[in-house]
């Protein structure tokens, strides 16, 4: 057996994505290796391909149990003999667990890393071949770390007491360049093979949605995917109370998680989502963690989140398993006013140290406006997303909701010039509001209290429809031609660009979206032809070329969204089918093939073993087991 025989047969996959075969070779040849890859891209088999090809067992440590329990889940499905050791097990279970795997019987064993320390596993591993241990979710390990597990720094001591020293391989999604110095300092990385693959998630499309009442925009798009799975995460408790019964009470069949329900509630409801038996999730951020769910199609932020950093790893539990899926942001401005007085009223903050306090509390503000910019900019989302995270992305990427909006460069150098010069004339001491409301000649009692209905420019432009003048106020934070200070209350500052402005040195200009003009389509020069494509209508199709034409990894796919009205009724079926093979074996539906594979099968439509082998994703075990009953739902007859 090679590493291509063991992808084929026990995963079912013809060729390993990039990276894969860098740290599969690496810890062949008995590297230790270090790899930080974004979620979805496939680490798993990083470490489970080599694990089947080393004499010994590889020891797993993994932080969650239910992320355990997955993967072994996932692994007994293919046919390899793996166990999970932690707290859900009794004493007695544990000790079995300990004397088959003494025997041999495991490849891969998953265990927490409090085990680690406990005479009967200490035993165990004194005794057993152990040829690798593999750490997982290894940011864990870095204090600079979100996910901070002091049972981590455990791993290093457990290491050092066995007979012989294993193979040592980490993997992480984090990557900041602390995390990756703290993982191979703490672990004691020996000239690891380290490889940092690129952060774009090609198959996520990025969209967000300016809207006033989300209710009804939300029921549509969960309404126009009837049995996709989703997640729709709120920022409070109370609003997943509300989005989710209403819901519900238009007839979907969604669950709730926040931190609020009882732990029996909360293990049920993760449940239900899992095995596809409730579809749409709605949570707070305290869900997601450990969910390896690879059907997820859609992910929607009905509030803003507080960071970049928590949006892209929300975000990002959208198709793990490749296919198209979405990523939506319910932006209204009530958001940044709540975010704020989450950051500001914060419990943990509360305790700590005052200096230490306001110095997280301004990094906080300070990812809070990224995050707000983020909702704000005509540009291309993923490319803000990339060059937040340090990489380059491409200007235009063709598969978000900026790419697919024809936008109009427009001069807006009077206008900016007017707000500039209120925010000058009052002497830098308001917010948006009072200037926005100042330029606009609003009559209200703050305004005549301030006195701001003297200032030079009170009513100036207020023939500006006030939501453009917002979005103009936007854009001028977001390019600096204006800056807010850090603080509780943000003030508008001048910039050494407003001065510039106000000097006449320079003009303004920004993209603003065109209204539709059929008249001129086609005519305009200030945008490309795929923006236009997407304006008349035919967007899913643009969305789905750009995703392929960009996506060279898994060869010869189809998505979706390209099947016709007969192959999504067969992917219905199949669809079922697997949902009864998943109660049977009391695995989650994904476990038994992915969504992805099941396209695949909707398209080549196998008639016999041979053509379903060559589908990606059936492996010789899964054929041995169902590959029969897909055969007979593809062939018709049943
Ligand atoms: P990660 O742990 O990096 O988030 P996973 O290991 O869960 O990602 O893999 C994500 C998905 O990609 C899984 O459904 C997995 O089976 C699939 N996958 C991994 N490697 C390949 C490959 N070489 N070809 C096709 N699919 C793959
Ligand atoms: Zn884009």
């Amino acid at each position: 057996m090679n590493k291509y025989n063991v992808l084929k047969k026990y995963f079912g996959y013809d060729s390993f994505r990039p990276g894969q075969e860098t740290m599969i070779d690496a810890i062949l040849q008995g590297r230790d290796a270090l790899g930080i890859m974004p979620t979805g891209a496939g680490k798993s088999i990083c470490y489970q391909v080599p694990a089947l090809l080393l004499p010994g067992i590889t020891l797993v440590i993994s932080p969650l149990i239910s992320l355990m329990m997955d993967q072994v889940k996932a692994l007994n499905q293919a046919g390899i003999h793996a166990a999970f050791i932690n707290s859900s097990l009794t004493e007695s279970q544990i000790n079995k667990a300990l004397l088959y795997a003494s025997q041999g019987r495991y490849k891969i064993i998953y265990v927490a890393p409090e085990r680690l320390e406990t005479e009967s596993f200490r035993f165990f591993a004194s005794k057993a071949q152990i040829s690798m241990v593999t750490v997982d979710e290894a940011h864990c390990i870095s204090q600079w770390g979100q996910d901070f597990r002091p049972s981590y720094l455990k791993i290093v001591r457990f290491i050092e007491s066995l007979p012989r020293h294993p193979i040592v391989s980490a993997f992480t999604a984090t990557a900041t360049r602390e995390v990756k110095e703290d993982i191979i300092c703490v672990l004691g990385l020996r000239e690891p093979q380290v490889l940092v693959t690129g952060f774009n998630r090609e198959n996520l499309y990025f969209e967000v949605r300016h809207v006033r009442n989300k209710e009804e925009p939300l029921l549509q798009y969960v309404s126009s995917r009837p049995g996709d799975s989703g997640i729709i995460y709120c920022a409070t408790r109370k609003n997943v109370e509300a989005v989710c019964t209403f819901l519900e009470d238009m007839g979907v069949d969604a669950t709730r998680y926040h931190a609020g329900l009882s732990a029996d509630e909360r293990r049920r409801n993760q449940e239900d989502f899992i095995y596809d038996v409730k579809p749409v999730m709605v949570a707070t951020n305290a869900f997601g963690m450990g969910i390896d769910k690879s059907n997820v199609r859609y992910v929607i932020h009905y509030n803003m989140p507080q960071s970049l950093e928590n949006y892209y790893q929300e975000a990002g539990r959208a198709g793990r398993d490749g296919e198209p899926s979405e990523c939506l942001i319910f932006y209204s401005p009530q958001d940044v006013v709540m975010d704020q007085f989450l950051i500001e009223n914060g419990k943990d903050s509360q305790e700590m140290d005052p200096r230490i306090r306001e110095m997280v509390l301004e990094r906080d503000r300070e990812r809070l406006k990224k995050m707000t910019y983020y909702c704000i900019t005509n540009d291309c989302l993923r490319d803000y997303i990339l060059r937040y995270f340090g990489e380059y992305g491409n200007t235009c990427c063709g598969n978000c909701s900026n790419c697919q909006t024809r936008f109009e460069t427009v001069d807006i150098t009077d206008i900016a010039k007017t707000i500039i010069e209120c925010v000058q004339t009052s002497r830098q001491r308001y917010g948006i509001n009072v200037i926005l409301d100042t330029v606009h000649g609003a009559n209200t009692a703050k305004i005549r209290d301030y006195r701001m209905n003297q200032n030079p420019c009170y009513a100036h432009l207020a023939k500006v429809k006030t939501h453009k003048l917002r979005n103009i106020m936007n854009y001028l934070l977001l390019e600096n031609y204006l800056a807010t200070t850090n603080d509780e209350y943000a003030t508008l500052r001048l910039t050494e660009t407003s001065m510039k402005v106000l000097a006449d040195d320079i003009s303004v200009t920004m993209k603003m979206p065109k209204d539709p003009d059929p008249a001129t389509e086609g005519q305009s020069s200030d945008n490309t032809s795929a923006k236009a494509t997407a304006k008349s209508g035919k967007t899913a199709k643009f969305r789905r070329k750009t995703f392929e034409s960009s996506n060279g990894t898994d060869a010869k796919s189809h998505s979706l969204a390209e099947l016709d009205n007969q192959g999504r009724a067969l992917f219905e079926q199949l669809r079922s089918l697997r949902m009864e093979i998943a109660k049977e074996e009391k695995v989650p539906p994904y476990i038994v093939f992915s969504d992805k594979t099941l396209v695949q099968m909707c398209f080549v439509r196998p008639q016999n073993k041979e053509q379903m082998m060559g589908v990606s994703g059936v492996g010789e075990f899964k054929f041995d087991k169902y590959g029969e009953r897909f055969l007979q739902c593809i062939r018709g007859l049943v």
